[in-house]
């Protein structure tokens, strides 16, 4: 099923994640929508805060684009697209890479965002099993995005200053347009 992506300004937005205590086929069939609705909205990655649940959870494919990047399990498997990291965790940042960033809950906004070039990420994969893998390129960037995403941080954050201001107008407007939707919404739900 293709959930809806909240918006900017949308207050779930800000939340930080919670850890997904057990893989519940719950937990799954949110995954597999996850899934549904990245590919759906042409995205690469989609963290659970996106469609509304502040949990620990994120879905990342870059197979379909042309920006290089590279990725290695540690203990030498293929690195299986779509990727679905069950309270991931990033260590050993190495490097920097400067490139063009966009986010599926700020459509209209893009930004040159500097990362690290290479990261490590441990997290558990929908049937519990370990993962630990090194990446570099687009998936580190992507990697790099989505945890954000689970600690309620947003890469308008991580603009430089004189960028933010140059956005700081749309970003009003959406956060307006956002907000009075959640109130519409809320009162058709009332009424
Ligand atoms: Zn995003």
């Amino acid at each position: 099923m293709v959930l809806e992506i909240c918006q900017y300004g949308h207050p779930v937005l800000r939340e930080k994640g919670a850890p997904v205590a057990e893989i519940t086929p719950e937990i799954r069939q949110l995954a597999a929508d996850m899934i549904e609705t990245m590919y759906a909205a042409n995205g690469v990655g989609l963290a659970a805060q996106q469609i509304g649940r502040a949990l620990t959870l994120t879905v990342i494919d870059v197979t379909p684009t042309e920006i290089p990047w590279t990725g290695q399990t540690t203990d030498g498997q293929p690195l299986a697209m779509p990727l679905v990291l069950v309270n991931p965790r990033v260590s050993a940042p190495a490097g920097d890479q400067v490139g063009e960033e966009g986010c599926l809950s700020i459509p209209e906004i893009s930004a040159d965002i500097k990362r690290a070039e290479q990261v490590t990420v441990t997290a558990s994969g929908l049937h519990g099993e370990p993962l630990e893998f090194t990446c570099t390129g687009l998936l580190a960037r992507v990697v790099q995005h989505e945890l954000d995403h689970l600690n309620g941080v947003l890469f308008i954050d991580r603009m430089d200053a004189a960028t933010r201001v140059s956005v700081a107008g749309k970003l009003k407007r959406m956060q307006k347009q956002t907000v009075a939707a959640l109130k519409k919404q809320r009162a058709a739900v009332k009424g």
